[in-house]
């Protein structure tokens, strides 16, 4: 491991706390170390308050920051009198020692301190730094682990036995650090959790990090363990690809009836994964349970081996009354969902309520699956025992961050897919969707879809809907993605120029029903198994026109399609009634902020009607301009609760259009 200090990038970063933002993202660059909020960073700086006296203050890191894109704000300045006085304490609950770090801070709207804001108080240097680095949890969490870490550090390091975060930790330390720190320490080392590293100036302790880290990375490569060239990945797959699509679908379908909620589920098949997979050992290995505290929390205590989701949640309703029976305190059960799932065929497979929490749940596992095979390698992989494990996962700190968020939008854990999501009406959908927590999948013929959005709730695939295959495909990506396919929202379309039937070519008919019509035939057809399946119920919403009720000169083959395709989803609704699948139908009128509308259509469009491009967009009996936004809103609003009850309607959204009224 190479430390990434610049002496040219650092000095950019001027004064106690800018140094201490520049080493804590060199820290957060490197995935090994620290993931998703795991590791924090501390500098003590003295300060004189308003009343004119000088205090100490510890600026630690606050929850919610990522060390690789920290800002100065995102450190928390608590009052290192008072943190110290805490240590000294016989005992102290998690909400008062939540209670006493919050109310201790010079900023009132700073974040809340890390919860191992204490250790960092206990530590007399300036700077602290802490990470959950693989490679020392890889070698600490072996039958002989104590005996290895003494090996490989003497005493450049105090060692301190697994004791849960929090309180008791920081109490045990500050009374065992003192103890046993001498001239040679450079670091504190805790058993299945990580390393603290300290120094007079940032870089100091920083170095010190990389230093303490490399010797464990040294250590497993000197013993056979350290990282090896992969297997070459030989993923033959029986099943054809959209039978494994439709595996995957039932499999997140019966895994969020297990949680009571449905859940994001994301596939991964890179060849790290599938080589562990492949393991004869894996179901041992496995199910050893997380490497550190903070892969607990969101992975669960075990993640689940092949399909079977009934046993899985059996077995954890087990574990929770047999482990629950000696906690200090009454815990109510957690969903018995498994987050991560490893199957030989299927991958590895992580769940969450949002696409976000199945992403960071597979890049902990990631981590997770190296710690453990280097540990392996090292003479056997031995996480803690699962009392232990259980107090982490049911730690009142971390149920409390699970529980809080306040309420949950109305479509999380839930899929959309949208057609014509580049742009216009389809564009303005995937807002409102995301607005209402669905991961959207979004279809487009423009190729820049892949790229529009980078968020972890989103799917850009580029496909021409009148490709049937294209189709196919693009569903099964979308159930790799996300798990399934619950909302679909029928929106790509043309309107070509006006053209009256005396002069409409067979040809441009036939390329208008094509995309308008067939398209949306092959759409519902091959998201039906999906849509089935889907946690709370299928909702197919289309976008008609006003053309349907009112059809205009000129545009014939517009008018048509979107007539057959209303007709198109009101059968489907009298047909997947019995499968709860919904489906309704918007019809709106002169939405000119779409793709469709080139001035030269709008031009055209106004003429046939005898009036201006301006009369022409306000002309309804509202003399309102409707927007893509309005039609988006009422397309999510038809997939909810407003909707739960209607099926085969068909919705203006119009303005008010006397034709129609
Ligand atoms: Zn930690």
């Amino acid at each position: 491991m190479k430390s990434l200090w610049n002496d040219r990038e650092a000095a950019q970063y001027q004064g106690d706390l800018a140094q201490r933002v520049y080493t804590s993202r060199l820290l957060g660059r490197d995935r090994s170390l620290v993931l998703h909020g795991g590791g924090n960073t501390s500098v003590k700086i003295q300060e004189k308050n308003l009343i004119g006296e000088t205090e100490d203050i510890l600026y630690v890191k606050g929850s919610g920051w990522d060390l690789s894109t920290i800002e100065a704000a995102g450190f928390s300045p608590v009052r290192m009198r008072h943190l110290l006085g805490l240590a000294k304490l016989a005992s102290l609950s998690d909400p008062q020692m939540v209670n006493e770090l919050k109310t201790q801070m010079t900023r009132a709207s700073a974040p809340s301190p890390s919860v191992e804001a204490i250790l960092h108080a206990i530590l007399p240097y300036k700077y602290v730094d802490h990470t959950h680095a693989d490679a020392v949890i890889a070698v600490t969490n072996t039958p002989n682990g104590l005996a290895r870490v003494q090996e490989i550090y003497g005493d450049k390091v105090v060692i301190i036995p697994y004791v849960m975060p929090g309180f008791d930790l920081a109490r045990f330390c500050a009374a065992k650090f003192p103890a046993e720190a001498g001239e040679n320490t450079i670091g504190m080392l805790l058993m299945n959790h990580g390393m603290f590293s300290f120094g007079e100036t940032a870089q100091e302790s920083y170095e010190r990090m990389i230093q303490l880290v490399s010797m464990a990375e040294d250590y497993l490569t000197k013993h056979g363990a350290g990282e090896n060239p992969l297997p070459p990945a030989v993923k033959s797959e029986n099943k054809s690809e959209k039978s494994i699509a439709k595996t995957l679908a039932t499999l997140r379908h019966e895994v969020s009836e297990v949680a009571g909620f449905p859940m994001i589920m994301t596939q991964d098949k890179s060849d790290r994964v599938w080589a562990f997979v492949q393991r004869k050992d894996l179901g041992e290995i496995s199910q050893q349970g997380p490497a550190t505290p903070d892969h607990v929390i969101r992975t669960k205590q075990l993640p689940m081996v092949g399909t079977d989701v009934k046993a899985y949640a059996a077995a954890y309703q087990g574990y929770f009354s047999q482990y629950s029976a000696t906690a200090k305190q009454p815990k109510t059960m957690l969903d018995p969902a498994p987050r991560v799932i490893l199957d030989p065929e299927l991958g590895m497979l992580t769940l969450g309520k949002t696409a976000k929490d199945a992403a960071i749940a597979a890049d902990i596992y990631h981590h997770t699956m190296e710690v453990v095979a280097a540990a392996t390698k090292l003479g056997g992989y031995q996480a803690l025992p699962s009392q232990d494990i259980f107090d982490v996962e049911y730690w009142d700190l971390e149920q409390a961050k699970l529980r809080s968020g306040g309420k949950t939008p109305m479509f999380t854990g839930e899929v959309a897919l949208v057609t014509g999501a580049a742009s216009g009406i389809g564009k303005a959908c995937v807002n409102s969707l995301w607005q209402r927590g669905a991961a959207v999948v979004g279809l487009d013929i423009n190729p820049a879809i892949q790229e529009l959005h980078k968020r972890p709730d989103f799917c850009g695939i580029p496909c021409d809907v009148t490709d049937e295959k294209a189709i196919t495909e693009a569903i099964e990506k979308a159930v790799r993605a996300f798990g399934g396919i619950d909302i679909l929202v029928l929106n790509a379309g043309i309107f070509p120029g006006g053209c009256p039937i005396d002069s409409l070519a067979t040809e441009q008919w036939r390329k208008v029903m094509a995309i308008n019509l067939d398209a949306n035939l092959t759409l519902m057809r091959e998201c039906h198994p999906f849509l089935k399946l889907a946690p709370k119920g299928g909702r197919v919403v289309a976008i008609g026109s006003k053309n349907v009720n009112a059809p205009g000169p000129g545009a014939a083959a517009y008018s048509a399609s979107k007539a057959a395709l209303n007709q198109l989803a009101r059968v489907a609704a009298l047909e997947w009634g019995r499968d709860n699948i919904r489906i309704n139908s918007i019809h709106p009128n002169a939405v000119f902020d779409t793709g469709i509308w080139t001035e030269e259509v709008l031009k055209s469009r106004a003429e046939s009607y005898g009036l201006t491009v301006s009369e022409y967009k306000t002309n309804n009996v509202l003399k309102v301009e409707v927007t893509s936004h309005d039609v988006a809103e009422l397309a999510a609003e038809m997939c909810g609760a407003l909707f739960a009850k209607t099926t085969g309607s068909h919705i203006p959204v119009d303005g008010g259009n006397d034709r129609v009224i």
